[in-house]
């Protein structure tokens, strides 16, 4: 703990004098962050300092795994995270970040040693999916590292999907007013991956070609009658956790 708390003296003695203005600010107008990012809980996989992103610029919410579950399954931290970013903050862009040599995927694809850890084990069946794709849609004869690599990206598709079932996402999406992104981050080189969604594959992320995305805005609706009706606005209820987040 040394080094934290020595890391907490230099960031109120040194750091935060520089920044004061900015936190003020802060506290000022309230947050505004560009992105909610869901990454995983892995030390080495820090989405402020892979994106040089400053305090106030991202929403983030990491666990184990960088899971989603699904919204009808489980009441907890990510929901509620996903819940408040697009209905209070209004954030338009929601990432979630997969990693090289994820100890998460390790425990996927070894259940035995995830025995005296029942709530990890648990928690791990929201990327059940992952490893089936992988199981049944990839080469037997793949090595462990490639494996590992297959099951880390596919699990970054699988929670983008579980993402969609949220409501505040399916709401957003059918507005045309969020992007989905799916990102890997590979700790030995400090590459990101990018899914493409049209591709349905993951891309180097070049910043001359752009970041490819997992869903581009597309408004839509599926009733066929009703399909030239100019969206609705933000709706009382996120007005309301509008106001909230104002507060
Ligand atoms: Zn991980």
């Amino acid at each position: 703990m040394d080094s934290i708390i020595q890391g907490i003296s230099t960031f109120r003695d040194t750091v935060f004098p520089g920044q004061r203005r900015m936190y003020e600010r802060l506290v000022r107008d309230g947050q505004h962050p560009k992105a909610l990012i869901i990454a995983c809980a892995d030390s080495r996989v820090a989405p402020e300092h892979i994106t040089q992103a400053g305090p106030g610029e991202l929403f983030v919410c990491r666990n184990a795994g960088n899971i989603v579950p699904p919204s009808s399954q489980v009441t907890g931290g990510v929901s509620s995270a996903i819940e408040y970013a697009v209905m209070a903050l209004g954030v338009r862009d929601i990432v979630v970040c997969g990693h090289s040599d994820c100890g998460a995927m390790k425990g996927l694809t070894n259940p035995e040693a995830l025995e005296a850890m029942p709530n990890v084990a648990a928690w791990l069946r929201h990327s059940h999916a992952a490893d089936r794709i992988v199981h049944e849609a990839y080469p037997h004869d793949i090595d462990p590292a490639s494996r590992l690599r297959a099951l880390a990206l596919e699990n970054v598709v699988v929670q983008l999907a579980n993402l969609r079932t949220h409501p505040s996402v399916a709401a957003g999406l059918a507005r045309g007013r969020l992007r989905l992104h799916g990102w890997f981050f590979e700790i030995g080189t400090g590459d990101l991956l990018a899914y493409d969604g049209d591709q349905r594959r993951f891309a180097p992320f070049a910043e001359e070609g752009g970041m490819p995305v997992a869903e581009a805005p597309a408004p839509r609706v599926a009733a066929p009658d009703l399909a030239g009706t100019p969206p609705r606005g933000a709706g009382a209820a996120s007005e309301g956790a509008r106001a909230l987040a104002a507060e």
